[in-house]
């Protein structure tokens, strides 16, 4: 336990070496003149799928929303604690973000809860099930019981969460006005690849071109 700790240390000290003594500059001034990120990304709290380590940004560069499954809620207006709808207000109203990409991922346990429920297994979670139904859209239960892939169910639960972000007003200004890029990506942790989700069609576009797999397709 002490060691894993001991890491995350080690790993903030490596962290203020390379931005606060090799090069002071960029933080002096995020820290002196605030924020202003041009992308918001929403990612999966998976610990397999960090957006910075994933996309290799810098402090400053991008605004992250981690939560299970990288769902986006359809907009509520209530007294609901909506945190995911509360980064998306800063992002959008306050710090006036370019794009918002969706970052979902293979092999993803919140949709996998969720083809589990739906398949009808029980669930013994508090809070994980009213969460991931967000997405159950994404996950028909077909007459003989069986439910969409996991790859299949992790890709459409993107568009789900596309199609509820232009129904925030602000969002829906935004897009319609051409300041406002909304994009869903997929990332395939066995095969290394990053994927564009088209927002309307089941097709999904590598983006970087050549896989790289760790194991033989089966
Ligand atoms: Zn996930």
């Amino acid at each position: 336990m002490v060691g894993a700790i001991d890491r995350l240390v080690a790993g903030f000290r490596a962290f203020r070496a390379r931005y606060y003594e090799q090069r002071p500059e960029r933080m002096q001034e995020l820290s002196a003149h605030g924020q202003s990120p041009d992308v918001m990304l929403i990612a999966c709290s998976d610990s397999r799928v960090d957006p910075a380590l994933l996309l290799g940004s810098e402090p400053g560069e991008i605004f992250i929303v981690r939560n299970i499954a990288n769902l986006i809620p359809p907009y509520g207006p209530d007294d609901g604690l909506h945190g995911t709808s509360a980064s998306l207000e800063f992002a959008v109203r306050d710090l006036g973000v370019s794009h918002i990409i969706v970052l979902g991922h293979s092999a993803c346990g919140g949709i996998g809860a969720l083809r589990a429920a739906i398949s009808g297994e029980p669930d013994a979670r508090e809070f994980m099930a009213a969460w991931t139904d967000i997405a159950a859209d994404a996950c028909p239960c077909g007459a003989d019981g069986q439910v969409p892939s996991q790859p299949l169910v992790e890709q459409e639960a993107i568009r789900i969460s596309l199609r509820n972000l232009a129904t925030f007003p602000w969002i829906n200004d935004r897009i319609a006005g051409g300041t406002l890029d909304i994009r869903g990506w997929w990332v395939d942790l066995d095969d290394g690849r990053l994927c564009e989700v088209d927002a309307i069609t089941n097709v999904i576009r590598d983006i970087v071109a050549g896989s790289v797999r760790t194991h033989a397709a089966v």
